[in-house]
């Protein structure tokens, strides 16, 4: 799980891999400029021709592109390993300006029992009312996503490590698979970040994120990226253009803000993940931490061929009695008496954030619905983010119960 060349290589490409050779004043700023403007002049009816025909022009018309976003694009890409990406207004923009243009009514998508809860709504909810038939598999289970293609399935969507318990998919396998069949894989990565994990490594086509999470990095900015082949890229930015779901000059430019500093972060999350992960592994008064880098997670093997290191997330289930009235009642006694990290949804950002996943989801979910999701009344979700792992685990202690003050 360890990669120090990767990691410095990385951390130069985050600083000058989004720029381009070129003149005057865009090459020699050392911040990328903002621009505002929502169209562009032509300066001959030739160039407005040459503007209007060509795909994805950065200077024509902002729902198409800008140039902020150009740059930011060019950077995404080369961090993911792929040809092109598309810069979305959020996560969900990214997942559905994608299976928009991937996926017509009569087509079959293979996707996972565990996905973000606003990803699985798409599946199961819109997708289906449209035509598109979805078959959700438990992403564990390799042969299980091979059961259940058809002749008519187009895609097929994995999210690893998935939300809240940390669960792996086998990327190289699936991807291997679906490759055989002429079949479109697309990997949710906003757990892992491409600092952990580049799907595209792995035979995966398309790969996406919530870029609000780790890519950003600071809570201040919504934004999604789909990364992947030239051709792939442009057949979703046409869709993009019609679903309007295209990103924000300025929302861009704060992006490459936060990109220059992602190996760095992320280095730092993974080292307070880890170090959280062992120190609730031994608490009195937790029964279970879902990690894929600890020993113990069920999928440590394939965390180790297919993850450089865990990640920022982990999840703690905590004892509180027998009953799932006690542990829903202790987990959020445990929230409440946090002082350091904030009681807050998402994930990636500077502070450290946890939630209640039962206390999330009592709307959404029904009981029997989270039990399949493997989301026990006690589970608390934890997102490090760079604050000191020593205050971080006392802050833990003295929430906890058993332990003194
Ligand atoms: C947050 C999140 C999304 C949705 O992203 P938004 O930017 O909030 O639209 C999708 N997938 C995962 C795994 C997420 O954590």
């Amino acid at each position: 799980m360890n990669n120090d060349d990767f990691l410095s290589g990385l951390q130069s490409l985050v600083i000058h891999g989004d720029q381009e050779a070129g003149s005057g004043t865009e090459e020699t700023a050392l911040a990328p400029a903002i621009y505002p403007a929502s169209t562009y002049s032509a300066r001959s009816l030739a160039e407005f021709a040459q503007m209007a025909n060509q795909p994805r022009h950065p200077r024509y018309y902002a729902r198409y592109g800008n140039p902020t976003q150009e740059r930011c694009e060019r950077l995404l890409a080369r961090l993911e390993g792929a040809q092109a990406a598309l810069l979305t207004s959020s996560g969900m923009g990214a997942m559905s300006t994608t299976l928009f243009a991937l996926v017509r009514a009569g087509d079959h998508i293979v996707a996972q029992t565990a996905h973000y809860m606003g990803s699985a709504q798409l599946l199961t909810d819109l997708l289906p009312g449209l035509g598109v038939e979805v078959t959700l598999v438990d992403q564990r289970d390799t042969n299980a996503f091979f059961a259940a293609t058809r002749e008519n399935t187009r895609l097929i969507v994995v999210e690893t490590p998935s939300n809240p318990t940390l669960t792996l998919t086998d990327l190289a396998a699936i991807a291997a698979f679906a490759r055989s069949r002429g079949i479109t894989t697309l990997a949710d990565n906003t757990f892992a970040s491409p600092i952990n994990q580049r799907p595209r490594d792995f035979g995966i086509d398309l790969v996406l994120h919530s870029a609000t999470k780790y890519l950003g990095g600071h809570s201040d900015l919504i934004a999604g990226v789909v990364c992947g082949d030239d051709d792939a890229v442009e057949k979703i930015w046409e869709r993009a253009i019609m679903l309007g779901t295209n990103v924000s000059p300025f929302n861009a430019f704060l992006l490459l803000r936060g990109l220059r500093t992602l190996p760095m972060r992320v280095a730092r999350q993974n080292e307070n993940a880890l170090a959280l992960a062992r120190f609730l592994e031994t608490h009195p008064a937790v029964a279970h931490v879902h990690y894929p880098e600890l020993e113990s997670h069920p999928q440590h093997a394939l965390a180790k061929r297919q993850m450089r290191h865990g990640g920022g997330v982990l999840s703690i289930e905590l004892k509180g009695g027998e009953g799932d009235e006690q542990g829903f009642h202790a987990a959020q006694a445990f929230v409440a008496a946090l002082k350091i990290a904030r009681h807050a949804v998402s994930l990636g950002g500077v502070e450290t954030l946890v939630v209640h996943a039962a206390s999330m989801w009592e709307a959404s979910l029904t009981p029997e619905r989270m039990r399949q999701a493997g989301i026990s009344p006690s589970l608390v979700r934890v997102a490090a983010g760079l604050e000191s792992a020593a205050d971080l685990c006392a802050d833990m202690a003295q929430a906890l119960p058993g332990t003194g003050d």
